[in-house]
């Protein structure tokens, strides 16, 4: 079995309308490249920021700017797909109970959790727009920040799986790197994720970014292993052509760790089935 659970149907840009993208043929044309590649199990997690539901749970301006579509609409509309529903859904810390509230009226088939922006601001580890490099901070700061705040994002209990996990590497060597051990940095993550039992996501999409590197990194991964935690496989992918990305890569890397078993979702019951390999 191969998944891809981490799907966005859009790039983030603007002039992505809900109307022009979460339309049956370009559903189809992820599935197409899904099953070229020997994915079997597709979901979509829509960036929660989409939709006007989620500035009940923070005003970012970015959110604010983004927040066109309705979260109902776009369930129904996956409903009427074969894709697994899901939503990626930032951790805001201080709106845990409007989260649960806004994830509980739905019947998701897993939820995504994700930190990208650390800090009491709006400062974010991979927007440009926003960047936490230019306002707040040296290394082992936003490594810290970072990974204290991924921490509290598994221990909420509030989802499934605990997206790109080490996302904070995204710039790559255009961005200093903590002089210390950075195992000393995952260690507060790693004790919460296996605390809380949360799926590890090991995504591609940071091989299409300036590090070019799977998340997690080798060490944070054996790390994860050693806590014992289970693993769920996506590409984060904003196009069809994204779909199982470098899946190769994902899924040696994951044997090399000794893992084979993914997670897969339904209903947010989770069960495992055994790591496929990819085709083609
Ligand atoms: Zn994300
Ligand atoms: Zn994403």
């Amino acid at each position: 079995m191969l998944t891809d659970y981490h799907l966005h149907l859009r790039p983030d840009e603007d002039d992505t309308t809900f109307d022009r993208y979460f339309t049956a043929e370009n559903v189809e044309r992820y599935r197409a490249a899904a099953s070229a590649v020997g994915i079997e199990e597709l979901g979509v997690a829509e960036h929660v920021y989409r939709f006007r539901q989620s500035l009940d749970l923070w005003r970012h301006p970015l959110w604010v700017e983004n927040a066109h579509d309705d979260l109902d609409a776009y369930c129904e509309f996956v409903r009427g797909t074969p894709l697994r529903l899901g939503v990626e859904c930032d951790y805001v810390p201080g709106a845990e109970e409007r989260i649960e509230a806004l994830l509980g009226a739905r019947d998701f088939d897993y939820v995504v959790g994700s930190v990208h922006f650390i800090g009491d601001g709006d400062a974010a580890v991979d927007h440009d727009g926003f960047d936490v490099w230019e306002s707040d901070g040296d290394a082992e700061e936003i490594w810290r920040r970072y990974f204290e705040a991924l921490a509290a994002c598994a221990r909420s209990g509030l989802y499934d799986i605990l997206a790109h996990p080490d996302l904070v590497k995204v710039w790559g060597r255009s961005r200093p790197l903590p002089e210390r051990d950075l195992r000393a940095f995952y260690e507060p993550a790693v004790e919460a994720i296996a605390e809380s039992g949360i799926a590890v996501e090991v995504s591609t999409a940071g091989l299409r970014k300036p590090v070019g590197e799977l998340y997690p990194s080798r060490q944070f991964a054996e790390m994860c292993v050693e806590a014992g935690a289970s693993f769920a496989l996506s590409s984060d992918a904003h196009l069809p052509e994204q779909v199982g990305f470098e899946y190769d890569r994902a899924v040696d890397f994951l044997g090399e760790l000794g893992i084979d078993e993914i997670c897969v979702f339904e209903q947010r019951q989770r069960s495992q089935a055994p790591l496929g390999a990819r085709v083609g």
